[in-house]
Formats: structure tokens, sequence, C-alpha cells
């Protein structure tokens, strides 16, 4: 058994499970913990892995939703949130909803009672220049910590909320009303030239959209949120509340674009839509972050024309999140370019929800023990949800626009050979669930 230490900052979703795999594979951990002396807005306890709002691990189908195939690979890997989950579970039909304090209380003491494993409760305000550490501080970093991640990455690089606009899958799209072009045709390349997909409303269709905005169903920021953050960046059933012409001279300006359908027929307002991943599978709707309840939004999308059959990746939100720039600033092991002793996990890399924060402490807790040990390991396929999410927040999406993510199917390499030949959705995710068991088992055999 190799001696040598792991530095654990934060026993959050990401925190604990790095934790509990890094031990389990015979190093020593060290847990750093600042709760409960020194708090956050959205945490009421000092345990381990406590869950801050809903008490829900969302769907638990391995065959036809990406979030359920995460529970499976993190099953397959021994995983301590998803064991304290199935422990504690409570009847939600066909999600995974727990027993928020039995699930919090199980994983404190369960990590307590390993024996490589010491905690450590105090603020860490730095980051170390010596030993191998995971900073798995979360969307509520302590300001001090982000201060100095801040300093080491650029100010530019680190978020403190997020502002996402929804993401669509690209085949869910009518190309029969949308068609691709960038303003004013700019770029150099064609591809550059035709790098956007904009959807053409007529007067009649904005004044519909406008007052279903401003009717919609809004959510209100949380305690310790601040709407200061508002200035750079509003959500558009904000701006239409401003004037029912500004999305029209913001983000639905009509100008230097023609309608490649009906290229006589100017349109009165146009959505964009950016991709948003190397793949071309997602694309985000440009600047329409919005507060809009979900099932609100759901609703106001479908109305722009193109979008009628649209189907998410994931829908629109604003919060309190901080988060780092992952694609310019992470390696393929989780670890800071610039100091390569740090790896971060959890929410605080730009991926999103309980599920995904867990998924990438189990991997910086695998990949950071293979390092102590000497052994020589990389990250699960891109076919599998861990691979697909950890290639996306270190490479595979845009940097520039980059917004924290669930895990979804697109974000998955398109099926080829018989799978890729199943016709329907049902069919699809069945193949993209199978491979992805396939390669993951190949992947953790690859390990023992
Ligand atoms: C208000 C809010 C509500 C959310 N609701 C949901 C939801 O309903 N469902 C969902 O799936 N996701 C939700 N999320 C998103 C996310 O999934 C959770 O925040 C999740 O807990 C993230 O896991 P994590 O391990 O990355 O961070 P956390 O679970 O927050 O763990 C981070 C840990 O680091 C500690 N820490 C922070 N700074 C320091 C420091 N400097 N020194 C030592 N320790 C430190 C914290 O005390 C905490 O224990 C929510 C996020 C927020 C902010």
């Amino acid at each position: 058994m190799t001696e040598k230490t792991l530095h654990i900052v934060g026993g959050g979703m990401a925190g604990s499970e790095a934790a509990w795999q890094a031990a389990n594979l015979g190093i020593k951990v060290v847990l750093h913990e600042m709760r409960p002396e020194v708090g956050t807005f959205a945490h009421q306890t000092g345990n381990f892995g406590e869950m801050v709002c809903s008490n829900s691990f969302r769907s638990d189908d391995d065959e036809q939703n990406a979030v359920g195939l995460l529970h499976w690979e993190m099953r397959a890997a021994n995983g301590l949130v998803m064991s304290a989950a199935d422990r504690y579970k409570l009847p939600a039909g066909g999600a995974l909803a727990v027993d928020r304090d039995a699930f919090a209380d199980h994983i404190t003491a369960t990590l307590k009672a390993h024996p490589n494993v010491s905690v450590d409760y105090g603020e860490i305000t730095d980051l170390p220049s010596e030993g191998m550490w995971i900073f798995a501080t979360g969307p509520l970093t302590s300001p001090a910590l982000g201060e100095a991640i801040a300093k080491e990455t650029g100010t530019d690089r680190l978020a403190f909320f997020d502002a996402i606009a929804p993401i669509v899958y690209a085949d869910s799209i009518n190309m029969n009303i949308a068609w691709m072009q960038s303003r004013y045709d700019k770029g150099e390349t064609e591809e550059e030239q035709k790098a956007y997909l904009n959807c053409p409303m007529t007067k009649d269709h904005y004044e519909a959209f406008i007052d279903a905005l401003l009717a919609a169903d809004k959510t209100e920021f949380h305690e310790g949120e601040t709407a200061g953050y508002f200035d750079g960046c509003l959500p558009i059933e904000v701006m239409a509340e401003r004037g029912r012409e500004t999305l029209r001279h913001g983000p639905m300006k009509p100008i230097g674009l023609t309608n490649a359908h009906k290229p006589e027929e100017k349109a009165y307002a146009v959505v964009q839509l950016r991709r948003d991943n190397a793949l071309g599978t997602l694309y985000n709707i440009v600047g329409f972050q919005t507060k809009m309840k979900y099932s609100a939004q759901t609703e106001v999308f479908k109305m722009i024309p193109g979008l009628e059959n649209a189907s998410f990746a994931r829908l629109g939100g604003i919060h309190r999140n901080t988060f780092l720039n992952s694609p310019t600033l992470l390696d393929d092991q989780m670890r800071l370019k610039s100091r390569p002793n740090i790896r971060f996990a959890g929410q605080v890399t730009g991926v999103e929800g309980y599920v995904e924060s867990a998924a990438m402490g189990l991997l910086a807790g695998r990949l950071a023990a293979a390092e102590l040990s000497g052994v020589e390991m990389g990250p699960p396929p891109r076919t599998t949800a861990m691979g697909a999410l950890i290639h996306h927040i270190t490479g595979g999406a845009e940097a520039k626009t980059f917004q924290p993510m669930n895990v979804n199917f697109g974000l998955f390499p398109p099926l080829d050979g018989i799978r890729g030949g199943r016709k329907g959705r049902k069919e699809r995710y069945k193949g993209y669930t199978d491979r992805a068991k396939e390669d993951y088992n190949q992947w953790l055999i690859g390990q023992s």
C-alpha cells in the first residue's frame, strides 16, 4: 500500500465520493471541510453529502436516460453516493429520491469510519503548491478560496453565476423553417459563414411570443443570490419587461440575415441558435438566459417557428454558481494545467447536478489515486456517460460560451453500425446505453 497522501477539499457530493474511491484504492486521504465552522447560504448541517435543495437523483432508468446511465456507472464502480442513495431510497416513481438526512448521516459515518480517511475541519483559502490536492468546493466555494482560484486562473476564467440559455437537440429542429447563416455571412470559411441556425418570426409571431414571455411563471432568486448580476446578463423576460421592442433590438434582431427558404420575405425578428458542442448535436438559443419556470420555458420556446417540436437537452436558468472555464484550464486528468498537483472535481468543473458532481468526484478520486500509485490511467471512453461528461468539460464544449452542463445523450458520439441503424428514439437511447455499458466495463476491467 502506498503511504502517499491525497488532500480533498470539500465534503459534498464530489469530495465525499472522491475520498471513498481513493481510500478504497489504498490511498491515505485527508478530507478538509469548512462546515460547520464556516457555512454557505444553502447548507444547513455539517454533514458530508448534504443535498442543498431537492432530494432527487432524477431518473433511475439506465436504458433510456443518460442520468440513469450515470447511476449505473457509479454503482459499477462501487460508488458511495449511489450505495447510500439505494439504501435510503424513497418511493418516487421512476426517479431516485432519498431520505436526505439518513443519506448524509450514512456518508458521514462511512467516511469517518474508513481507516484511510481522516477529517480536517476548517476553511482552505489557498491553492497549495505542495502535495496532491482535489478541490471539490462546489457552486458555493468560499469567497476567500474563490479569490485564490481567480488569481491563479485569471478572473475571466472563473464565473460566480451561471446564465444558462436553453440547449436544444439539433435533430429536433425543423430545418424546413430554420436555416444556417451567420449575421452578414461573417467568417472566412463556409463553416463560419453558416455557424448559426436561424428561426424567423413574423410580427404576429413576435407579439404573441412577447405576451407569453410576460405572462410566464418565473422563479425567484434564492436567498444569498444577488440581482446585481443582471447588469451584465439580463434574462429575456426582464428585457421584454423593459419594452416590447427591446428583444427585437437585442438578441432577436433580424438584420444581416436572409431567409434561405423565403429570400423575398424579411423576418420581423429572428431567434438564433449557436452550436454548443464539437459534435454539432446540441445548439443553444443565443442570449436566451431566463428565470422562467421549466414548464413555462418548454411552452414558450416551442412557439418559436422551427422549434415547435424541439427537444431540450437542458432548460435555461440563472443561479449562484462558481465554476471554472474547464475547457481551457483543465487537462483530461482534471488537473489544473498551470498547477498539475491540483485537480478540480464536482460542480466547480462546470457539470451540473448532484449526480454529475458525484460522478466527477468518483473520477477525480480514481485518477488521483492512480497517479499517486504510479499507475497510468485515462478517463473512461466518451461513449460512456462519465466519459462524455469529462470529455465535454475538458475539451468538447465551446470554451467561449461554456456554461454548466447536465449529462445528456447529445454529449455522446453518434451511434454507428447496427446500433446507428436502429429507428426511433427509444431504440437509439437503448443503443447509447448498451454501448456505454460495454465500454465502461472494459474501462473498469482495465484498472483492476
Ligand atoms: C442553492 C442550490 C441548489 C441546488 N439544487 C440542486 C438540486 O435540487 N438538484 C441537483 O441535482 N443539484 C442542485 N444544485 C447543484 C449541485 O448539484 C449541488 O450544489 C451539488 O451539491 C454539487 O456538488 P459538489 O460536491 O460539487 O458541491 P457541494 O455539494 O456544495 O460540496 C462542496 C463542499 O465544499 C465545502 N467548501 C466550500 N469552500 C470550501 C473551502 N474553502 N474550504 C473547505 N471546504 C469548502 C462546502 O462546505 C461543501 O461541503 C444546487 C446548487 C445550489 C447552489
